[in-house]
């Protein structure tokens, strides 16, 4: 062992600097955060769980043309469909396994008016696998609660698209 070596073995030197290393960056601004007390800003593209969305008036926006079943590349979505009394045609069961979904945003992009969506919510975890079987009822009311803040990302967004 040299006589450098030697001097730093017995001052503790690599001791001393890790803590002179603690100590500079202690009273730094921090790079973390208190999730989920404090939240990173999320994109007006980030795509999190899905919703299917209204017109102001109530009325389903999808018109079951099955564009997002088609396209989905994991085959996660499942759509029957019927006409109604009136004629138009809607969707009799819309599903979403979450489990398959792979969040690539093509149902979106697919539907030719903004009915499906990625909304930026993103703390849907669950305990079961069941749970993350999505039928119309719970995309539709994912719709209801997120609306406002989906229809400002696509607004936000709708220059680019
Ligand atoms: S985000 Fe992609 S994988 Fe998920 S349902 Fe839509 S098209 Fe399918
Ligand atoms: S969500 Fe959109 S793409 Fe899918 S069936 Fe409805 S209207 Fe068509």
């Amino acid at each position: 062992m040299g006589i450098a070596s030697t001097v730093k073995a017995f001052t503790l030197w690599e001791f001393v600097k890790a803590h002179a290393l603690t100590l500079k960056y202690f009273f730094k601004p921090k790079a973390t955060i208190n999730y989920p007390f404090e939240r990173n800003p999320v994109s007006p593209r980030f795509r999190g769980e899905h919703a299917l969305r209204r017109y102001p008036n109530g009325e389903e926006r999808c018109i079951a043309c099955k564009l997002c079943e088609a396209i989905c590349p994991a085959q996660a979505i499942t759509i029957e469909a019927e006409p109604r009394d009136d004629g138009s045609r809607r969707t009799t069961r819309y599903d979403i396994d979450m489990t398959k979904c792979i969040y690539c945003g093509l149902c979106q992009e697919a539907c030719p008016v903004d009915a499906i969506v990625e909304g930026p919510n993103y703390e849907f975890a669950t305990e079961t696998r069941e749970e993350l079987i999505y039928d119309k009822a719970k995309l539709l009311d994912n719709g209801d609660r997120w609306e406002r803040a989906i229809a400002a990302n696509l607004a936000a967004d709708a220059a680019y698209r």
